[in-house]
């Protein structure tokens, strides 16, 4: 009998084992397709700084479907990254990137900045600087205003991902370690590179008035980034609570749906008219009136 069973295991394996590869063959297919109809885009969530609430920047994350929620970036960014597609990602992430800062620039905004998350595949690209320097000089976005994030572990990849870290970031770019903490933790390469801002991962903000362990390593991370004289970005943060306490513990920038959630372009110039809210346009318009 436990023989009979542990083959009736084995078949549900077995073809358990065929759907999930079917499935990623089929998504992967799907992918190639979207790539080729220019179906993947970009949405922009804005970061502000804590004391004031002042727009700083905007991290631009990618996005396939209709709406916010169709395909999540943690379900199909594996497989442009298992795939190596991922690598034609990075041209259309910094062109929508600079079109939307000089969208922003149009309206006033000035000084503004913009992220783009680099996988380590992305940043071992070959002549990532020069392709980047094309975009920026095309667009006319200045290196300072460019952040590219990564997170720790892409950075101690290899060595092709530091000499273009290294390369980036002597040319102007700002390089932020992206959800700090969830990596291997080494702290050499804050030493080796030049790094100009930590973001929080969201795990600590989740739980940060919850648990006094989160707090603790928050509070430790802003005081890593105030000594080392570069910004603290808190990511995900979601209620007032959270921002209060971040605010007492002398966090720089905060991300998160209390601010924003990530919208397209056209939504985040009618946020931004709206002086950083979503839906005041009867209220303005009255106004004006
Ligand atoms: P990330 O760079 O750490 O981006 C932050 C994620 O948190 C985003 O998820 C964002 O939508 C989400 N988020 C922001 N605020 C809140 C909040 O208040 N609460 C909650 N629950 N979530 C919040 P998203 O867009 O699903 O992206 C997931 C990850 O996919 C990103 O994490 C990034 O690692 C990766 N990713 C996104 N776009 C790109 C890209 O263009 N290239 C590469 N290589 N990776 C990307
Ligand atoms: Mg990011
Ligand atoms: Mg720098
Ligand atoms: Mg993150």
């Amino acid at each position: 009998a436990a023989k009979e069973q542990g083959k009736g295991a084995f078949h549900f394996f077995t073809s358990e084992l065929q759907r999930v590869a079917s499935e990623r063959l089929a998504l992967e297919q799907q992918l190639r397709q979207a790539i080729e109809r220019a179906e993947l885009y970009f949405h922009f969530q804005p970061q502000v700084r804590a004391a004031d609430s002042r727009l700083v920047g905007i991290e631009a994350l990618l996005r396939w479907g209709r709406d916010e929620t169709s395909v999540s970036p943690a379900r199909f960014i594996p497989v442009l990254e298992e795939t190596g597609l991922i690598t034609r990602v990075t041209e259309q992430a910094l062109r929508e990137a600079c079109t939307a800062l000089k969208a922003l620039e149009v309206r006033g905004l000035a000084d503004l900045r913009v992220a783009i998350n680099l996988s380590a595949r992305q940043l071992k690209q070959p002549d990532l600087l020069g392709q980047i320097q094309s975009v920026l000089t095309t667009y006319e976005v200045r290196a300072k205003q460019l952040e590219v994030e990564i997170t720790e572990s892409t950075l101690l990849d290899d060595a092709q991902c530091q000499t273009n870290a290294a390369q980036l970031s002597t040319h102007g770019v700002r390089l932020a370690i992206d959800d700090f903490g969830t990596g291997y933790s080494s702290l050499t390469y804050l030493k080796r590179f030049d790094v100009d801002a930590l973001k929080i991962d969201r795990s600590f903000i989740a739980d940060l008035l919850l648990d006094e362990d989160d707090a603790q390593i928050v509070g430790a991370v802003i005081g890593l980034a105030q000594g080392l004289g570069i910004d603290s970005v808190a990511e995900g943060v979601e209620d007032l609570a959270q921002r209060a306490r971040l605010e007492s513990l002398g966090c720089d920038l905060i991300q998160g749906y209390l601010i924003a959630r990530p919208m397209s372009l056209d939504e985040l110039l009618t946020w931004t008219g709206n002086g950083g809210s979503p839906d005041k346009s009867d209220v303005m318009a009255r106004d004006q009136g």
